[in-house]
């Protein structure tokens, strides 16, 4: 973990119809809103790796009432790490967070590592008290899923999103494994095969977008369980929210239109090589937000 460069990535994402692009965006939302001026849109506003940065939270609930003040449909997720960073959420070992991520109007979560350092009974405790709904398909707890695998969230034109999250294996070693025994993480191959499953669940629940909510990244040690390793692998996939190592993909806000590859990149950035390589889905990208 990059400590000296702990950053809050905040991002725009999959804003279906109209695009929506530049750094003053969040700005202008909140200052021009016209009501009704997004009707009929969906935002996704995603966060990853808050590690305790918890200033961030009412930045992101502002945005989140901004959008929907100018009539968006907004879904707000997060990809995991969140219990754990400075002394506010680690003082309650991670509760602080789910209460600050309730308040925020967060939809959706996936689980990270550093959800374990407190262990699994710990972890459980912290989640039954979250408004949001939990996901993590690989995640098994004897041999069962210990949270929830996917959700389905429903536009009010009836739209449907599809989403499900995903663990780094990582997190069988980086936890201490005394305190999550009985949870299982699932081999590189395991992790594909349950994307996989989940991306074919949640187009026959309906889904017309696919969204997987991954504490993965994209460091060297995880090669084989990268988002990048479950993207090329599964088909099906709209959007891959990444977490886990702190990458900043593009630099920049990346806008998706209607699931089309009109997407701004950074030339030689890992996004823009990664869609050279073919690839059908795509890794978010984000904007730096430190502390
Ligand atoms: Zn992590």
């Amino acid at each position: 973990m990059k400590k000296s460069t702990r950053l809050l990535s905040l991002l725009l994402v999959f804003v279906l119809v109209f695009a929506l692009m530049g750094s003053a965006f969040a700005e202008n939302a909140a200052t021009t809103a016209a009501k009704g001026e997004m009707a009929g849109q969906i935002v996704l506003l995603h966060t990853n790796d808050v590690h305790g940065a918890i200033s961030g939270y009412a930045k992101v609930a502002a945005l989140k009432q901004a959008y929907e003040a100018k009539g968006a449909y907004v879904l707000l997720l997060d990809a995991g790490d969140y219990s754990q960073g400075t002394v506010y959420v680690s003082s309650d070992k991670g509760a602080n967070a789910v209460a600050l991520m309730n308040l925020a109007g967060y939809d959706a979560a996936a689980v990270g590592n550093h959800e374990f350092d407190y262990g699994f009974d710990q972890l459980k405790t912290n989640l039954s008290a979250a408004k949001f709904q939990v996901l993590a398909a690989n995640v098994l707890y004897n041999g069962k899923v210990a949270f929830k695998d996917n959700t389905v969230f429903t536009a009010p034109d009836g739209t449907k999103i599809g989403v499900f999250g995903l663990d780094t294996p990582e997190t069988a070693t980086k936890a201490n494994p005394a305190m999550i025994k009985g949870v299982t993480f699932g081999s590189d191959a395991e992790i594909i095969a349950a994307a996989a499953a989940q991306v074919k669940a949640l187009k026959a629940a309906g889904a017309k977008y696919v969204v997987c909510l991954g504490h993965l990244g994209v460091d060297t040690e995880s090669v084989g369980h990268q988002s990048l390793d479950v993207i090329k692998a599964v088909s099906g996939i709209d959007l891959f929210i990444d977490g886990h190592s702190h990458s900043v993909i593009d630099g920049n806000t990346n806008t998706l239109i209607s699931g089309t590859t009109k997407t701004k990149l950074d030339a030689g950035s890992t996004m823009a090589k990664y869609l050279a390589s073919g690839a059908k889905a795509r890794i978010s990208s984000s904007t730096r937000w430190t502390r």
